[in-house]
């Protein structure tokens, strides 16, 4: 299928449930805006707000992480020609194509998902009925999640390895949709792995993330993330004492921002003794601010003229939509509607 002026389209999507934290952008952010430089990309990104509301939030809320989220991946290195950031629920035809693709889902599949099984074992944990809580959209996450990737003709979706799972069940379903309708209409993508990104660590030294609390906002002013970096978790060893580098997250954190030089150094110090927790995590406050400032800025610039974000969106929303109602238009045919 990819023939040599067939452009690449790379897809993304990012829920706004919270602020960003240091694990999204080292994690997904940063890859993809690397993936963007090569021109003969498309690379379209969506901030997922139909499936945010999984987690019933306040509307206004809801709205105002949208936008939030928008500026946010603007700002780090998303604000390119051939990148198109969109609003999931402002293209119909992903949900369209979701209530198309539910008779070829199979429930045994669905009963298999991660985010489902995952609220079921802490129902069983807590001594509720398995189901407690459990609403439609979450136990049928994937089908939305396979119509956000197949309504995009996505040729390669970046996954981290937490969401690897998601994409073989679109895989799953475009080879469904193929085996009832035909092979013609939707396309299956391949998973691209960014082997060297590794998962962060937040600051109780398990994987940064926002339902864990223990992230380390993107965004947030510098004496913030100061602060916050000060409460990174790490042990009792006197700095005079030597230390393994791979067990502290301090160090881990150092990798993801600082070059190659500085690790090695502090890598060798904390090997030979002589360098304290607070020293590191000052020198991690640093490297970070100088890494994120000009982020920041350009988000702040953004956040400060929403007229024009808007206008952003909207222009990726039209792109966005007219290849999605490609694909639904397809889909309605083959399927004889
Ligand atoms: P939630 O707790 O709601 O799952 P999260 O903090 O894990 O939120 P997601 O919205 O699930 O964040 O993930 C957005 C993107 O960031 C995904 O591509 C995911 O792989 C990546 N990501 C999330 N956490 C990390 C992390 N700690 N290290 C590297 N990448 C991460
Ligand atoms: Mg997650």
């Amino acid at each position: 299928m990819t023939t040599p002026d067939h452009r690449i389209a790379t897809l993304t999507g990012i829920q706004p449930t919270g602020e960003l934290h240091l694990g999204n952008y080292a994690g997904a952010i940063r890859p993809l805006a690397r993936l963007a430089a090569d021109e003969r990309r498309d690379v379209y990104v969506f901030v997922a707000d139909l499936h945010a509301l999984n987690g019933h939030p306040a509307p206004a809320v809801l709205a105002d992480r949208t936008q939030r989220l928008a500026a946010a991946l603007l700002a780090c290195g998303l604000d390119r020609p051939n990148v198109h950031v969109y609003r999931q629920s402002r293209v119909p035809a992903i949900a369209r194509l979701a209530a198309l693709l539910s008779p070829v889902t199979s429930k045994g599949l669905m009963n298999r998902a991660h985010a489902y099984k995952a609220a079921v074992a802490a129902n069983a944990e807590a001594g509720r009925d398995q189901d407690h809580g459990i609403n439609m959209g979450l136990y049928g996450y994937p089908v939305l999640m396979a119509a956000d990737i197949l309504g995009l003709d996505a040729d390669e979706v970046p996954v981290g390895a937490d969401q690897a799972q998601h994409l073989e069940i679109a895989v799953d379903l475009a080879q469904q949709f193929a085996r009832t309708y035909g092979g013609e209409v939707l396309r299956a993508p391949r998973a691209l792995i960014t082997e060297e990104v590794a998962t962060l660590p937040g600051l109780d030294g398990h994987k940064m993330s926002k339902s864990y609390g223990n992230t380390i906002p993107l965004m947030a002013e510098p004496d913030v993330t100061k602060a916050t970096i000060r409460r990174i978790v790490t042990d009792s060893t006197p700095p005079e004492q030597p230390k393994d580098p791979d067990a502290c997250t301090v160090v881990a954190l150092l990798r993801a921002f600082a070059d190659d030089a500085t690790v090695h150094e502090v890598e060798a110090r904390y090997r030979a003794g002589g360098i304290g927790y607070g020293e590191t995590k000052a020198l991690l406050a640093d490297v970070v601010e100088r890494h994120v400032s000009p982020l920041r800025h350009r988000y702040q610039q953004s956040r400060a003229e929403p007229a024009a974000l808007d206008e952003r969106l909207v222009e990726g929303e039209r792109l966005a939509g007219r290849r999605a109602d490609q694909v639904l238009a397809r889909a309605m045919t083959a399927m004889g509607l």
